[in-house]
C-alpha cells in the first residue's frame, strides 16, 4: 500500500534525514586506512543511543535472512555492494567502501547510502561513485508532482547506460515511512511516462548501484552480503527523497 504524508508528517520526517546524514558525514571521516568495519558499526551504534533513535538494521530479519543482522550499517567493500554485514576486516588502502545506514526517530525513518575511496583511490573506483552520484541526481530531478514512477527509474538507467554499465534489477529504491521498506519499489531503470503518478507527501529511498564490469551478483557466506559476479567492484548512492508541489525535498541531504 502507498501512503502519503501530508506536510506535518514530512517536517516531522526531518529530524530522522538530519541524523542519519550525520551520522553517514561521521562515518566518512572515520572511514581510513586501518578501521576495522566493526569500529565503523560501533560509532553508529553510539550515535543511535545518544540520539535515542532506533535502529532498522539490527533486528532486521527478512525471509532471507539466515538469522537478524545484528549490526546497524552495512559495510560492503570492494566486490560487495549491498547489504555488507560489518565483519572483522581492517580497510586498506585504496578499498573502495559503501555505507548504507536506516534508523527511526521519533517513529519516522530514513534511509541514505554512500561510496567513497579510502587512502589512494584508482580512478576507475572514482568514475564508478561518480556515476552512481550522478545518477541519484538526475532521478531526484524527475521526482517531481506529475511524472511518473518510470521517469525516476528511467533516469537512473540512462546514466548507468551512457556510462557503458549494466543494471541489476533484483534491488532498488522503495517507499520509506514508519518502516523501512513500503511501497512503491523504485527500479534503477524504466520507462518513461509510465507507472504510478507522482503526487505530493511520496516519500522514496532512490538508491542506484552499479558494478563496474557485470550486472550479476551472488549472496556470501555470510548470508548477507551481496558481492559481484566476476569481481569486479560496486558502488551505491542514496537519499530519502520527499515529493512536494515545491519540489523533491532530499530529506538526508549531508551539508
Ligand atoms: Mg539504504
Amino acid at each position: 500500500m502507498i501512503e502519503l504524508r501530508n506536510p506535518t508528517e514530512i517536517e516531522q520526517m526531518r529530524p530522522a534525514g538530519l541524523f542519519v546524514a550525520e551520522v553517514l558525514t561521521a562515518l566518512t571521516e572515520a572511514a581510513d586506512v586501518g578501521v576495522n568495519l566493526l569500529e565503523l558499526d560501533g560509532l553508529a551504534h553510539r550515535m543511535i543511543k545518544e540520539r535515542g533513535a532506533e535502529s532498522c538494521y539490527i533486528d532486521y530479519h527478512p525471509s532471507f535472512g539466515a538469522m537478524p543482522f545484528g549490526k546497524v550499517l552495512c559495510t560492503s567493500v570492494n566486490d560487495a555492494v549491498l547489504h555488507g554485514l560489518p565483519h572483522d576486516y581492517r580497510l586498506r588502502d585504496g578499498d573502495l567502501l559503501s555505507v548504507d545506514f536506516a534508523c527511526s526517530v521519533d517513529g519516522w525513518v530514513a534511509d541514505s547510502a554512500v561510496s567513497l575511496v579510502v587512502g589512494t583511490p584508482r580512478p576507475e573506483d572514482l568514475a564508478l561513485i561518480e556515476v552512481t552520484e550522478r545518477a541519484l541526481v538526475a532521478a531526484i530531478g524527475q521526482a517531481t508532482v506529475g511524472n511518473r514512477l518510470g521517469d525516476v527509474s528511467h533516469a537512473i538507467g540512462e546514466v548507468a547506460r551512457a556510462a557503458g554499465l549494466g543494471i541489476n534489477l533484483q534491488f532498488g529504491g522503495h517507499g520509506v515511512g514508519r518502516t523501512m521498506h513500503g511501497d512503491p519499489h523504485v527500479p534503477n531503470d524504466g520507462r518513461p511516462g509510465r507507472g504510478l503518478r507522482l503526487e505530493p507527501g511520496l516519500v522514496i529511498a532512490i538508491e542506484p548501484w552499479f558494478l563496474a564490469t557485470t550486472d550479476r551478483i551472488y549472496t556470501d557466506a555470510d548470508g548477507w552480503t551481496l558481492r559481484s559476479a566476476d569481481g569486479s567492484r560496486g558502488a551505491h548512492s542514496e537519499h530519502t527523497v520527499a515529493i512536494t508541489s515545491d519540489g523533491p525535498l532530499v530529506l538526508t541531504a549531508r551539508s
